[in-house]
């Protein structure tokens, strides 16, 4: 299924990508970025420093502590502020990123570090870890829905997974706006989508579904920008083993009276070894999968947890990080 759809766009720190961009003129290819999701994703890169013309090479750049605030100043010379040029281009190009899915920021930058930027003092002591780069605070702020994450926190095996499903949950959102949504497409998509929101936040999942019963009464347009922000909320919050579990059981009711005793058994036995943590979730949700081959039923087929996006980006065979070539 996900074989067929286009790569979805997605910003992109340029120097990430390999080129050189950096400060010094060196770069931060990152292999797991470059290898593996670009197979399914299509980047569009930015380097907001060398946008606003400072030049490659440049004078270092830091977040600054001040009584105006924090600011993005030189470390040599404190008279160089480029805070508002960094801030008005982030917001020049979060004006381009309507089609866009989500956003790799290039961590630890005063520009497009997305959290824990170091900062410093006015006297140049170290502050804190605290800052967000100026030009990734723009593009946050203007697409507060947007799946963003950092180069280095897709290390994490559970970010990572979660930035991805994000992506496509929001790619399927956009798409659906883009052939134009309607109540009635509206209750099909979050009908779709109701294990996997209910995997990650079950309180959502309700408030999601009250959403959609007014379909049709509410004022549409303020219905489904309040679906999307509640919906992206939701699958921000990370699955847990005991959801996965509950929603793992749910789903076996749709089939299981029609499995022989062994059968229900070995999948009864199987959900519990996920829930304990001796198998992954692959084991019995590819059990499912062929138990629901054998015995299909729609509801449960439709279910985006299932595939909730290509498995080729489940799990990766080598560590994801930055890799100079
Ligand atoms: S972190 Fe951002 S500003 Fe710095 S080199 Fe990379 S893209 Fe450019």
């Amino acid at each position: 299924m996900h074989r067929q759809i286009s790569r979805i766009p997605i910003g992109i720190s340029s120097c990430l990508l390999g080129e050189h961009v950096r400060f010094d003129g060196g770069h931060k290819y990152d292999r797991f970025i470059n290898r593996r999701l670009a197979d399914f994703l299509e980047f569009r890169p930015f380097c907001p420093e060398v946008a606003i013309g400072l030049g490659i090479p440049r004078e270092p750049i830091r977040l600054v502590r001040s009584a105006q605030g924090v600011r993005v100043q030189g470390v040599k010379n404190s008279a160089l502020d480029v805070t508002d040029q960094l801030g008005d281009y982030g917001s020049r190009v979060a004006r381009k990123l309507d089609d866009v899915c989500g956003y790799i920021f290039k961590s630890r930058s005063p520009s497009c570090g997305m959290e824990r930027v170091k900062t410093w003092t006015g006297s140049g002591q170290p502050d804190k870890s605290d800052g967000t780069g100026a030009f990734a605070q723009a593009i946050m702020q203007a697409h507060p829905n947007m799946p963003c994450e950092e180069e280095g926190r897709l290390n994490d095996p559970d970010l990572r997974d979660n930035f991805i499903e994000r992506i496509f949950t929001l790619y399927r959102w956009k798409q659906l706006l883009q052939h134009g949504i309607t109540p009635a497409r509206l209750v099909d998509f979050h009908t779709r989508h109701k294990l996997g929101v209910m995997a990650h936040n079950q309180a959502a999942y309700r408030r999601l579904g009250q959403l959609v019963a007014t379909a049709g009464r509410k004022r549409f347009r303020e219905l489904y920008a309040n679906y999307e922000t509640e919906l992206m909320t939701a699958m921000k919050r990370h699955a847990t083993r005991k959801s996965h579990s509950n929603v793992l059981q749910h789903l076996q009711g749709y089939f299981s009276r029609q499995l022989a005793p062994g059968d229900r058994a070995e999948l009864v036995s199987l959900i519990d070894d996920y829930r304990l943590g001796l198998v992954p979730l692959a084991a019995p949700l590819t059990l499912i999968r062929h138990h629901l081959r054998h015995y299909p039923n729609d509801w449960a087929l439709q279910q985006t947890y299932l595939d909730p996006y290509p498995r080729e980006l489940s799990g990766t065979p080598f560590q994801a990080g930055s890799s100079h070539q």
